[in-house]
């Protein structure tokens, strides 16, 4: 029988649907109203459509958003002023700098520079930290993403065998990190899989849940699969262009033999993606709710 699918435009609607309640709601009680920045430094066209997607969803839900455009020739000095300028702005609870950075700015230096409490897209190495002992303040938003997937589709992870194939900073390791504490829609026993890993097939096979972010088209086929595994991918690869010129994209999963196989599924685009951004305004509610003293 074919996998259900988990369409993440849903489940991000729904969420996005809560976040709109409570920020009229934090705005009407509490006069508080989220703060968002985005700074994007160049005119990398990919970088304006992620943060364009972010400013207008922000707007969508209610935020004061702000978007930040500087040259690309603007000094790592001038940039660091910057984020401390906004660390300070008591309208601002999130700041997002879009990456990548040009090559003369230290990418490190500046997401370290950004106030943790503001940091919605929870890379700062404080709350990775946090994190990793069960505190986090806030998630890395894909990761976050993933989680959200897998509870709102009513996936049990307590004592499921999950494997993540990828292990970098912002998605393979934070998603471990998170499935792996003893909390609510987590208490995985979890496998991280990587390029080093010897007969990946034999680990992925054992998966209850797989979790696919490596970055190479295709790269989980059917064979790779457990019958009734929930799969999710969270893969972006570009593979060509359509007529009209837009981005033709597939995952990291070979969908349509593995749909044959898994009972659940991510497809893409559609799964992932839209938690993203959703999981950035989550974080940015939140942060204003810390700062006005409401949690
Ligand atoms: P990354 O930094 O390139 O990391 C990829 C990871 O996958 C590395 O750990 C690498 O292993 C591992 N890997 C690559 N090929 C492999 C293979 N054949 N077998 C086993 N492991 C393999 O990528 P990322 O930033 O995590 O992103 C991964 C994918 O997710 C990309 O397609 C990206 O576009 C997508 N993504 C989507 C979203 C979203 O919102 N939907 C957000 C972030 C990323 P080594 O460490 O050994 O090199």
């Amino acid at each position: 029988m074919a996998a259900k699918i988990i369409s993440g435009t849903e489940v991000a609607g729904q969420i996005r649907e809560e976040l709109r309640k409570e920020v009229t709601e934090l705005k009407e009680k509490h006069n508080v109203v989220p703060g968002l920045v985005t700074i994007l430094v160049g005119e990398n066209p990919a970088s304006i459509s992620y943060v364009t997607g972010k400013q207008k969803t922000a707007k969508e839900l209610g935020f004061y958003s702000l978007q930040d455009n500087q040259a690309d020739n603007i000094t790592e000095e001038s940039l660091l002023g910057l984020i401390d300028k906004y660390n300070k702005d008591p309208k601002i609870h999130g700041i997002l700098v879009q990456l990548p950075l040009p090559k003369h700015i230290n990418e490190t230096k500046v997401l370290y520079a950004i106030d943790p409490k503001k940091d919605v897209d929870g890379f700062h190495p404080v709350n990775l930290g946090k994190l990793m002992i069960g505190e986090a303040d806030y998630l890395p938003c894909t990761p976050a993403g993933v989680q959200q997937l897998l509870i709102r589709s009513g996936v049990e992870t307590s004592g499921a065998e999950v494997v993540v194939v990828g292990r970098s900073n912002i998605v393979g390791k934070p998603v471990t990190n998170i499935l792996l504490q003893k909390q609510k829609g987590a208490n995985a026993t979890v496998t991280i899989c990587h390029t080093g890993t010897k007969d990946m097939a034999s680990h992925t096979r054992r998966a209850d849940i797989l979790i696919v972010a490596a970055g190479k088209p295709k790269a989980i086929t059917a064979d790779m699969v457990k019958e009734g595994a929930v799969v999710i991918d969270v893969g972006v690869n570009r593979i060509g262009k359509s007529e009209s010129g837009k981005a033709i994209l597939c995952g990291d999963v070979d969908f349509e033999a593995v749909k044959e196989k898994a009972s659940a599924i991510t497809p893409v685009p559609g799964g992932v993606g839209p938690m993203t951004i959703t999981m950035l305004m989550m974080n940015t509610v939140k942060s204003a709710k810390v700062h006005a003293g409401l949690v």
